[in-house]
């Protein structure tokens, strides 16, 4: 059962431990919750009934807490400099692996200086083949730290294990759930505890409805800082690496408060198909991009064939900019894109651009 508090009531907790029931109080910005897993749902009557009580319901298979109706005018959840899912697109740029501290830096500052408000970085990889790279490790999200204070981004970074999450916080901004691990319970609540916010990729053949299931996981443990990010899924067609599913982005709108951002790096595979998409999910109504990028795509330990040249990441921001205005959404640019090379930080700094961990 799941009672939403219309006034603080110490009453109700008494008779939930009146009834061996071990509840847990969630405060939101949209409200307080009382989670009573596990109660008989005769018992709901009753508490219903109780003074400070706006509503009780029984937890079935309907997400809850994650659902539109809790949040109406929508979640923002701040990120460095912006809030996505507010006003400014967010753009979330960097390359697939963090391989060494120049490739790292180099992007950071490069996409830093084109517009990005966070960089994103994997450095505990879920790959397909056991032979294949597998990230830096901690060494990575360190790396990737650095980067992202050199360039003033905060970072992004996927996390593959529940144990890994203690040591991984004080150096990440966002936790990244990967599209394979999108299911995966523990994970979920470890990234809830965390107090991060987290960008959870829907798994390549989750239904909308398994995804935003696993988006309530993160919010059952008090964490309403959840950007779901569609990757594409698994189709029959096979010219592409997924099929990039924009349909999701109004129905997950629809279902859920939370901001919802796309990656059509992995939603296509094919770079080529990268700027279309990202236009394309900016006019569908999306709350940012994440896209990857290496200096050197043809020598990159994973994804090369997917990632954007740097020069690509310039062309991109150039390309959304009118889309994104179309769709009443920032960017936050200077209205002239210099490329100074090294000075970039220097330029960036001396136009006062925005940026902040
Ligand atoms: C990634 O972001 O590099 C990644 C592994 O993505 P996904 O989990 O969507 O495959
Ligand atoms: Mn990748």
């Amino acid at each position: 059962m799941i009672l939403k508090l219309s006034r603080p009531n110490p009453a109700v907790l008494a008779a939930l431990e009146d009834l061996g029931c071990r509840a847990r109080v969630l405060t939101f910005p949209f409200g307080t919750f009382v989670v009573a897993l596990g109660l008989d749902p005769s018992a709901l009557a009753a508490f219903q009934a109780m003074d400070g009580v706006a509503w009780a319901r029984t937890a079935g298979s309907r997400p809850i807490l994650a659902a539109r109706e809790q949040c109406p005018e929508g979640t923002r959840v701040p990120l460095g400099a912006i809030e996505v899912g507010g006003e400014t697109l967010s753009l979330m740029a960097g390359p697939c692996s963090v391989e060494d501290r120049e490739q790292i830096l180099t992007t950071a500052r490069y996409v830093a200086a084109y517009g990005a408000n966070a960089l994103r970085g994997g450095a505990y990889k879920p790959r397909t083949s056991p032979y294949a790279f597998q990230g830096l490790g901690q060494a990575g999200v360190e790396l990737l730290r650095e980067a992202g204070d050199a360039a003033e981004l905060p970072v992004v970074t996927e996390v593959m294990e529940p144990g890994d999450v203690a040591a991984m916080t004080p150096f990440v901004d966002c936790f990244q759930i990967g599209a394979r691990n999108m299911s995966c319970a523990p994970l979920l609540r470890a990234v809830g505890r965390s107090g991060r916010p987290v960008l959870l990729k829907r798994g390549p053949s989750a239904t909308l409805a398994e995804f935003v299931l696993a988006a309530e996981y993160i919010l059952l443990e008090g964490n309403a800082q959840v950007i779901l990010c569609e990757r594409g899924i698994r189709t029959f067609e096979t010219a592409t690496r997924n099929t990039l599913d924009l349909n999701a982005i109004p129905v997950l709108k629809s279902m859920t408060h939370l901001p919802v951002v796309v990656d059509p790096s992995h939603g296509t595979g094919l770079r080529e198909a990268v700027i279309p998409m990202a236009r394309a999910a900016v006019a569908a109504g999306a709350d940012g991009i994440v896209v990857e990028v290496h200096p050197d795509p043809s020598r990159a330990k994973s994804d090369g064939d997917q990632s954007l040249h740097l020069p690509e990441f310039r062309r991109l921001v150039e390309e959304l900019r009118p889309v994104a205005a179309a769709m009443g959404r920032r960017l936050d640019l200077p209205d002239a894109l210099p490329f100074g090379g090294t000075q970039i930080p220097l330029i960036r700094r001396a136009m006062g651009w925005g940026g902040s961990r």
